[in-house]
């Protein structure tokens, strides 16, 4: 019986699931919130619905790690530490250097750390992660999962900004994308939904989450996404901007005294989006909530919908078609008038939505009409089964 970890470590907090392989059953899951903080918080989610909460100091990663090992012990989730034979580690940033998920060496933790200025809330928490389990597990093959690998395939045409091509050559200046796992494996779980191999599709996915995302895959592989040089582009997020115009920045700090560009930026990631919009929240229960009454929060569910559509509608064109729009993530999987509203604008392309499969939260189905040309699917996602998926390919490969 082995088993395998996939992390998700951010800056103060640490993401698991523990996996059964080969079964891919899920045996525990859990959060270390607020480390490095006064009252941590260590959740462990186990069993039939029992949970294990504990609020401690917990000082910095290793000591997240090392308590969470214990912890699962204690519970009797493992026997013992060596029935943990693999751990995979998300880690946002791979710029142009990893194309592929990478075992982890000395030399790829230095490398995800000179790609912090590519994810700097990002990159140097995962590879914190990666470090403290490297010195408390050291012997298991540990693994890094790119974000931006699956978008490595996306043409030069796709990924170049127009601006001076020499800002590419010098620093590497260019789109490169996100939430790539979650991407490339809600588009293959739709190939195999409908039934063809997926080389001879062009599907367009919809990560929307309180980040979202949306790529063009053709024959299995990303040709274009929305997110750019960082995740802050694209569709209007739940605190982020997506696509502006950078003139208005320097317009914006000298009107409202914004004094540096990193504050800008702060208000851009932080304070937009469906929450700067609507005033009201990022989140978009509380706008369906406030939708009815509040002018704002119905605006910013509009806006959200125009710009996903608008998308949709850019990648059919990059693609010259599309098969299947599939959608994925917090909201993709839930918001079912998101959904309707989004495709309801798309019958254009030859989308018809069928209102009762539509009527439905976090299920794999087709969501179209059967006579829809272009075939829409929901599909939730599964980031750390992909995780978990490539630490037993290196697993396997080095037996
Ligand atoms: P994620 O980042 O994938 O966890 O997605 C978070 C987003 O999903 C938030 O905007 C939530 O409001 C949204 N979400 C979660 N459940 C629902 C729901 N039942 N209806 C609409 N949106 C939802």
């Amino acid at each position: 019986m082995t088993k395998t970890m996939a992390i998700n470590a951010g800056s103060s907090s640490l993401k698991w699931k523990l996996y059964q392989m080969p079964e891919e059953k899920v045996l525990a899951s859990g959060i270390v919130e607020r480390i490095g903080l006064n009252d941590s918080i260590f959740t462990i989610k186990y069993g039939e619905g029992q949970k294990y909460e504990t609020i401690v100091d917990i000082a910095d990663h290793e000591i997240a790690v090392e308590m969470l090992l214990k912890q699962l012990s204690e519970l009797e989730i493992i026997a013992d530490f060596n029935e943990i034979t693999g751990v995979g580690h998300r880690v946002v940033a791979g710029g142009e250097i990893f194309e592929d998920s990478a075992l982890v060496t000395d030399e790829v933790i230095d490398q995800i750390e000179g790609l912090a200025e590519f994810a700097p809330l990002h990159n140097p928490a995962n590879a914190t992660g990666i470090r403290a389990f490297r010195k408390i597990l050291p012997d298991i093959t540990s693994v890094a999962v790119f974000d931006t690998s699956f978008h490595t395939t996306m043409p030069k045409v796709n990924y170049l900004y127009s601006i001076p091509l020499e800002y590419y050559e010098k620093y590497n200046a260019r789109k490169y994308g996100a939430h790539g796992t979650s991407h490339k494996f809600v588009a293959e779980r739709a190939a195999e939904m409908m039934g063809k191999p997926i080389e001879d599709l062009k599907i367009i996915t919809c990560h929307l989450g309180n980040g979202a995302s949306i790529t063009a895959v053709e024959g299995g592989k990303s040709v274009d996404t929305s997110m750019g040089f960082t995740p802050l582009a694209g569709v209007t997020m739940g605190t982020r901007s997506g696509d502006i115009d950078a003139s208005l920045l320097p317009f914006l700090m000298r009107k409202e005294g914004i004094e540096t560009i990193e504050e800008m930026i702060y208000v851009l990631n932080n304070k937009s989006g469906l929450k700067g919009l609507s005033g009201i929240s990022s989140d978009m229960r509380d706008l369906e909530d406030a939708e009815a009454t509040d002018e704002r929060a119905e605006l910013a569910l509009r806006i959200f919908e125009d710009r996903v559509r608008k998308y949709i509608g850019s990648y059919a064109a990059t693609m010259n078609g599309v098969d299947a729009i599939v959608f994925t993530a917090g909201i993709g999987e839930n918001g079912v008038d998101t959904r309707k509203n989004v495709i309801d604008g798309l019958s254009f392309l030859g989308a018809d939505i069928d209102e009762e499969a539509n009527n439905v939260r976090g299920k794999e189905r087709f969501i179209s009409t059967d006579d829809s040309k272009v075939k829409v699917l929901l599909v939730p996602t599964d980031e750390e089964l992909v995780i978990t998926r490539d630490v037993e390919k290196f697993k396997n490969s080095s037996n």
